[in-house]
This record gives C-alpha cells, sequence and structure tokens, in this order.
C-alpha cells in the first residue's frame, strides 16, 4: 500500500526538483519564506537581496551548500539584476523560475500636497523598475530554453486605493498590468508571468503600519489582532509562509497552464464588501 492510501504523513513529493530559481528581496521577510520552501521543495536557489548581512545568514541557516547561493544585488541597477542572473544560470545550469519580490511601501505620507518626488520615484523603482529589470533578463535566459515561470509580488493595494500610500498602490497596480503584457508576449515562448498579492502579512514592510494605539507587548500578536479583525477570512492569520506556498504553486508544474494571473492571498477581503453587512449575524 502506498504511504498516501495508509494515510502516512511522510512529507510530500518535492514539487520543484530540479529547478533553479532567483528570488529578489529573499533575504528576510516573504522572500526569506519563497527561498526556504523553494528549498525545502528541491529547487536551487539564488536570494538576490540588498540586505548582504542576513542574505549571507540565510544562506548558511541553508547549510550553506551547494543548492543555494546569495548574491548582492539592487534591484534597480540593471546591471546587478543582469549579473544576479547570469551568475545564477552559471553557477546552477539555467533559471527556470524568478520571483521579483524586492519591494518597498515608502514612509507613510499620503496626503499628495506633502508626498516628495524623490520619495515617490525610489518605490517605484524598486517596486516597478526593479520588477521590469527581473521580467527582462530572466526572459532573456528563459526564451531560448522555450520553458520558465516568472512571478512577481503585488499586493491587495493592486486593485484597489486607500490600503497605502499612493506610490506603492500605483506600483502594484502596474505590477498587474506589466504582469499581462509580458505574459502576452512571452506565452509563444512557454513561459508564464503571474503575480501574487497578499493580504497584510507580518513583516519588516509592515509592522511599522500598526497604528499607535494597537501596540501591544507582542508586537506580533499586536498585528494579527489588528489585521485579523479588519480581514474577511476570520480564524487564521495570513504568514509569510501562505504567500509562499501560493508562490510554489505558480512556480510549480501544477500550475503548468496558468498564466497572466494576479493571485490574491487575501482570504476574500478586495472581493467582498463588508461595509453592506448583508451577512450580519
Ligand atoms: P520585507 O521588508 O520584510 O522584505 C523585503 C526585502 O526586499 C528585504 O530583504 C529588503 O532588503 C529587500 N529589498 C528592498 N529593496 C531592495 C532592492 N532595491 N534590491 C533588492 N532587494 C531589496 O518586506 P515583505 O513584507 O517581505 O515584502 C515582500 C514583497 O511582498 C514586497 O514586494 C511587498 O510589497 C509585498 N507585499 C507585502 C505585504 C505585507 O503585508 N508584508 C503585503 C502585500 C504585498
Amino acid at each position: 500500500m502506498s504511504a498516501a492510501a495508509a494515510g502516512s504523513s511522510s512529507s510530500p513529493a518535492p514539487r520543484l526538483e530540479g529547478k533553479v530559481a532567483l528570488v529578489t528581496g529573499g533575504a528576510s521577510g516573504i522572500g526569506e519564506a519563497i527561498v526556504r520552501l523553494f528549498r525545502e521543495h528541491g529547487a536551487k536557489v539564488c536570494i538576490a537581496d540588498i540586505k548582504d548581512e542576513a542574505g549571507q545568514k540565510l544562506w548558511d541557516s541553508l547549510g550553506g551548500d551547494q543548492h543555494a547561493l546569495f548574491l548582492h544585488c539592487d534591484v534597480t541597477v540593471e546591471e546587478e539584476v543582469s549579473r544576479a542572473v547570469d551568475a545564477t544560470a552559471e553557477k546552477f545550469g539555467t533559471l527556470d523560475i524568478i520571483v521579483n519580490n524586492a519591494g518597498i511601501t515608502g514612509n507613510k505620507i499620503t496626503d499628495i500636497r506633502n508626498v516628495d518626488f524623490a520619495e515617490f520615484r525610489k518605490v517605484i523603482d524598486i517596486n516597478l523598475v526593479g520588477v521590469f529589470h527581473g521580467m527582462k533578463h530572466a526572459a532573456r535566459v528563459m526564451i531560448p530554453n522555450k520553458r520558465g515561470s516568472i512571478i512577481s509580488l503585488a499586493s491587495v493595494a493592486s486593485v484597489m486605493g486607500g490600503l497605502g500610500p499612493h506610490a506603492y498602490t500605483a506600483s502594484k497596480h502596474a505590477v498587474v498590468g506589466l504582469t499581462k503584457n509580458v505574459a502576452a508576449e512571452l506565452g509563444k515562448h512557454g513561459i508564464r508571468v503571474n503575480c501574487v498579492s497578499p493580504y497584510a502579512v507580518p513583516t519588516a514592510l509592515s509592522m511599522p503600519y500598526l497604528p499607535e494605539d494597537e501596540r501591544k507587548d507582542d508586537a506580533l500578536k499586536g498585528f494579527l489582532a489588528f489585521v485579523g479583525g479588519e480581514a474577511n477570512l476570520k480564524g487564521v492569520d495570513l504568514l509569510p509562509k501562505d504567500v509562499a506556498e501560493a508562490v510554489l504553486y505558480l512556480a510549480s508544474d501544477e500550475a503548468r497552464y496558468v498564466s497572466a494571473l494576479n493571485l490574491m492571498v487575501d482570504g476574500g477581503f478586495t472581493s467582498v464588501n463588508l461595509n453592506l453587512r448583508a451577512f450580519e449575524d
């Protein structure tokens, strides 16, 4: 009898065996969860980030093995992205998956009259131009291979206004547009292009947004209680691993006919309007 038929709890078959992936912003937060899950599923992974110490530490914690690599890479600098793609392909033989995950929210000012252009530009440079650089250079390697999966991190702010600063919302809407357009071009080469849009996940990016009066001694608990209160789906906390699972799906052959999708990992948050109270107890 097979392990599955016997109801055994042995770990499932690895879903990325033999694949090579590059994860930008992979040193911490959601990116780190993606790197760890990809390694668990057999992928060889390049962690590309500007945080050298965190990236090196993550590489060490993975065993510092031959199946992972850390590279300093600022996604706003095209040559650095190009170099990271080439170094990954050189070390591991190819590039099957890129996850354009690096992102920032920028500062919290949302009064349009006071938004500093340099700050606005910085968010667009990392969140949109960085994704463009990743797509462009991954495509360079993937087109001759006639296969590949390009996944970018968007956000609930990719489909709704009012959830973040102006530049952040604009950049995330643009990631969806770029995803669809690049999917339209690369489909003929067998390359899938998708994005993933999470609701609030506790990381260094989101935790500072917790309102002052919601802060508790235990910052994580306070954050989860606050965002859980605003969420549509109750009884589940959205964690980095949940986002990584959605990215894993899009990276794997299980999603072999899925392209140009913006996969919402939001428990229905952007699809329902709880203000109408149609389902009040
Ligand atoms: P994080 O701050 O924890 O991690 C972001 C990583 O990106 C860091 O390791 C950072 O060093 C790296 N990075 C920043 N600028 C970079 C650059 N120029 N070049 C290379 N690396 C750079 O943030 P996170 O919450 O893990 O966010 C990851 C992605 O998920 C972002 O695109 C973010 O917009 C998106 N997202 C996050 C949330 C959330 O609630 N945390 C929700 C929706 C979408």
